[in-house]
């Protein structure tokens, strides 16, 4: 490579992770030197808060890699995995301990997949047969597939069931125009399966669908997915200590057992539909953005939109392209981030770069991870000594990103009062899900074929939807984008444990897991995304279902190695377990504020939130506890 080249390839790069990977690739640590160590408060900074001398610096070092890893005498050494805990604490800037330096050793995976569980060995667990098997694991989206992998992974048979005729879950479902994911895709991807070449920061739809896909065909366990099986219910046998699952095939009911059941079913995939007046009056058609109508010519129609949450901003966009007018109804503004790279293209010189630097795409996703898993969460969380209106921010971290991002609001709709005074939220940041924006949010209100209706709705009539003010907007088709059930967790399967209890009447709408996992009363039943496990703003989901993946083997190993059939969770660890989540989820904004959020559950109470640093859910996570378990040898004692 020339010096242009190399030049150019630089101002591609994000600096830090670039020098981290080319000290690994190279083995030369004199590429991370402390002059340069990043200051983890200016982490989510470009280039990690450096200087201009700082940064002259950083490129020199980047260069003097580049040019010894492409020289052609140069670059042949294996990397210096001896270096990559040195390489994480400078990349991080933070004081590790060895389990956080572990945890994120685990996400970068440069060395490949650090998650792999030791195969059990003890223990007799059941072969497979037709209807018969060690575990069932409930869904095949992206928690579903993964329990499965490690489980075959342990030595463990299992059978998967899902509803529908294809893996994927979410991503399968939603097709709405728009539809893309809003965690940088990097992060948004499995620690042993990254994928460097992303096209966008924030890939559609189609493009997540098909990245399950491989995972699924590559991990080899698409044969043991049964498709379009339901599950009507599941009921714990005391005498044989089994779960028994009756499933609703295409060819009519069936049983099977399992010695442990999986869920992976997640928290956002059973739309909620509005309990609104005269829904069922309307003429036109309706639909829930989770069923998208593909097949409707939008060109001469006027469409009303219920709903401004993330699903809804990525699809009313497209809609305000196609159809003649759309109006919108908006009950409470959601909070904007602004992300310029939202709908960006990644770099063409950054995937040169993952081309030319092994592992830098994995030092990349670690950096990305690193500042927005715990970077911005402390941002929501409460502070005592903040004298400020509660209802407005709960620290004065939170009333400066209320500030900031108030700033971009007006910066957007500066020109358009009318809109400005609507599309400002009056709640603090985080109580609610905030949504990204590159600016497409402005423009598609300001378009003239677009009307945003704050006033609320009073009912829906056969020609359209009548606002709170009186006002009839006619619409030809109502796009519901209202959102999911979050807070009624395993539905609508019936569940019934140890003395034939009911899941859900257990819960009474509020659903608990003791590590998000398990529930007592109901052995054997291993919950993943369950009650208490889906985060905020701190980054991706599939960090907290590769914990519960683990979890889940651990939880197994345990039984083979102590001899035993089964575990139930100790009613006292699960009290104790959610009077934590409670205590820490009433500090955090979304617990503090009073406004809509699907974060609550009828009651008041956050039953899907977790409200800690994330290493916390890992530390939990690692093996469980046997002192919180009653572990059954056998059937009944009597
Ligand atoms: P949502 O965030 O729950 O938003 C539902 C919207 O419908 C809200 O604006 C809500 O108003 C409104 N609504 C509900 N019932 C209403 C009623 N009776 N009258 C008027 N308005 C009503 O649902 P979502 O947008 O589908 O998103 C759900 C979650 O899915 C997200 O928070 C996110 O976690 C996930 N998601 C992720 C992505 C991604 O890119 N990764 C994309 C889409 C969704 P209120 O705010 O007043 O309740």
């Amino acid at each position: 490579m020339d010096s242009d080249q190399i030049e150019q390839q630089i101002a591609a790069s994000d600096l830090p992770s670039l020098l981290a990977a080319l000290a690994h690739a190279t083995g030369d640590p004199g590429l991370v030197p402390g002059s340069l160590w990043l200051d983890p408060d200016l982490a989510l900074q470009p280039e990690g808060g450096w200087d201009q001398e700082q940064l002259g610096r950083a490129r020199e070092l980047a260069v003097s890699g580049l040019r010894k890893l492409t020289a052609p005498e140069g670059g042949s050494d294996a990397p210096n995995d001896a270096l990559v805990p040195e390489l994480i604490d400078w990349l991080t800037g933070a004081d590790l301990d060895d389990g956080y330096r572990r945890m994120l050793a685990e996400e970068l995976a440069v060395t490949g997949d650090m998650r792999i569980p030791e195969p059990i060995t003890a223990g007799d667990w059941p072969a497979a047969n037709t209807s018969d098997h060690a575990v069932a694991v409930i869904g095949a989206g992206m928690s579903g597939i993964l329990a499965a992998h490690r489980l075959e992974q342990a030595g463990i048979d299992c059978v998967v069931l899902d509803k529908n005729g294809d893996v994927g879950g979410t991503w399968l479902e939603n097709t709405y125009p728009g539809c893309r994911v809003d965690v940088f895709n990097h992060v948004y991807s499995y620690s042993g399966e990254q994928r460097p070449d992303w096209p966008e920061y924030h890939s559609s739809q189609p493009v997540l669908l098909d990245y399950f896909r491989d995972c699924a065909r590559r991990w080899g366990i698409r044969d043991r997915i049964r498709f379009d099986v339901r599950v009507d219910s599941l009921a714990w046998d005391d005498d044989a200590c089994r779960w028994v699952i009756r499933l609703e095939t295409s060819s009519g009911p069936e049983e099977i057992t399992a010695g442990a059941v999986v869920s992976a079913v997640g928290q956002l995939n059973r739309p909620l539909m509005p309990d609104i007046e005269g829904v069922d009056s309307f003429a036109g058609e309706q639909f829930h953005s989770s069923a998208w109508r593909h097949d409707i010519d939008w060109q001469d129609l006027r469409v009303a939109v219920i709903g401004t949450g993330a699903s809804a901003l990525q699809f009313i966009p497209h809609l305000a392209e196609a159809a003649a007018h759309v109006t919108v109804f908006q009950r409470t503004p959601p909070w904007l981030i602004p992300r310029p790279v939202y709908h960006e293209p990644l770099a063409e010189g950054l995937l040169r770069l993952f081309e030319l630097v092994p592992g830098y795409a994995h030092w990349f996703r670690l950096r990305l991870f690193w500042c927005t898993h715990e970077g911005t969460v402390g941002a929501l969380r409460r502070d005592p000594a903040w004298d400020g209106p509660l209802d407005q921010a709960v620290s004065r971290r939170n009333e400066e990103t209320r500030r900031l991002l108030t700033l971009y609001l007006r910066s957007e709709f500066g020109d358009r009062p009318d809109l400005l005074a609507k599309v400002v939220p009056d709640y603090p940041v985080g109580a609610k899900r905030v949504v990204l924006d590159n600016g497409i949010w402005a423009r598609t209100l300001k378009r003239a074929n677009v009307e945003l209706v704050s006033g609320g709705i009073e009912r829906v009539e056969p020609d359209g939807v009548r606002g709170s003010d009186g006002r009839l907007h006619r619409a030809d088709v109502i796009v519901y984008g209202t959102g999911f059930r979050a807070s009624e967790f395993l539905m609508p399967m019936r569940v019934t444990g140890r003395d034939g209890d009911d899941l859900h009447e257990t819960w009474n709408g509020d659903a608990r897991a003791y590590n998000g996992v398990c529930v007592p009363g109901f052995p054997n039943l291993f919950c993943i995304y369950g009650p208490n496990t889906n985060i905020v703003i701190n980054g991706s989901i599939i960090y907290f279902a590769e914990c519960g993946a683990h979890y889940v083997v651990e939880c197994l190993r345990l039984l083979a190695e102590r001899g035993v059939t089964a575990m139930d969770c100790r009613p006292d660890a699960y009290q104790c377990y959610a009077a934590r989540m409670d205590e820490h989820n009433s500090q955090m904004a979304w617990g503090i504020s009073p406004v809509n959020s699907w974060y609550k559950s009828p009651s008041g109470g956050v039953a899907q939130n977790w409200p800690l640093p994330l290493i916390d859910y890992w530390r939990q996570t690692r093996r469980p506890d046997p002192a919180d378990f009653e572990l059954i040898a056998e059937g009944p004692a009597d």
